[in-house]
């Protein structure tokens, strides 16, 4: 019997290619993170050797801990960081993490404005966008996203590839999804990280480029 987690890699992988031919979109146009965050070792070690070379954590002490021996193992792998980043873990982060989805507060910005150029990596940032305004969640509200985007670049010099969103867990999430594509178009960001587990297809369907799915692969946490 084969492991648990590549049978939900393989349904995912259908779906996407489906919802990619509905939606009239190349495959390769879509992304897909496998969000390995409080799985062990053990568990991903079937999805890197099945070929799955994205994954995202969303802290940086856990896949500090948890990835450098699977690196060593499968060169090429991608670590994308999908959680909140505290500032006094910025050069942490981005000495392991290829992509950053979490890009939401100016002292962030600041700290990833002074490590970033003096690490000589290159670091995908996605700034995240509070669609639903909820007060609990981290991210930028919509109607202050053009002013921080723009001051990403201008004053901390930050390349910001796209936007980032978390849908509230009681609404449709295709709103929520047009409203990222629209903030990205009008600050001509082409890249959209938008999609888990529930709404992947949806997200697709909406533009995004990089889905972010953990328990469909990797079951419940
Ligand atoms: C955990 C997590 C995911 C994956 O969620 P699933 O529903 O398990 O697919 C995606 N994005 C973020 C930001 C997460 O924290």
């Amino acid at each position: 019997m084969s492991p648990p987690e590549l049978h939900g890699l393989a349904a995912v992988e259908q779906e996407i290619a489906r919802a990619c031919k509905d939606a009239r979109r190349e495959r390769s146009s879509v992304t897909l993170i496998a969000v390995s965050k409080t799985f062990e070792a053990d568990a991903i070690r079937p999805v890197l050797a099945a070929g799955q070379r994205v994954f995202g954590e969303n802290r940086v002490q856990e896949a500090k801990a948890k990835w450098p021996p699977l690196l060593a193992e499968h060169p090429g792998t991608a670590l994308h960081l999908i959680g909140p980043l505290q500032s006094n873990k910025a050069k942490e982060a981005v000495a392991l993490f290829d992509a950053i989805h979490s890009v939401d507060r100016e002292s962030l910005c600041e700290a990833l404005g002074k490590v970033l150029p003096a690490s000589g990596r290159s670091v995908e940032l996605f700034v995240q966008i509070n669609t639903g305004e909820e007060p609990q969640k981290a991210g930028v509200a919509p109607q202050d996203a053009d002013a921080f985007i723009a001051a990403c670049r201008d004053r901390w010099g930050l390349a910001i590839a796209g936007l980032m969103c978390i849908p509230p867990v009681d609404e449709a999430p295709a709103p929520h999804f047009a409203l990222t594509a629209k903030i990205a178009k009008r600050n001509g960001l082409t890249k959209l990280s938008m999609g888990m587990s529930a709404d992947f297809a949806t997200a697709i369907e909406f533009g995004a480029t990089h889905v972010r799915v953990g328990s469909a692969i990797f079951g419940h946490r």
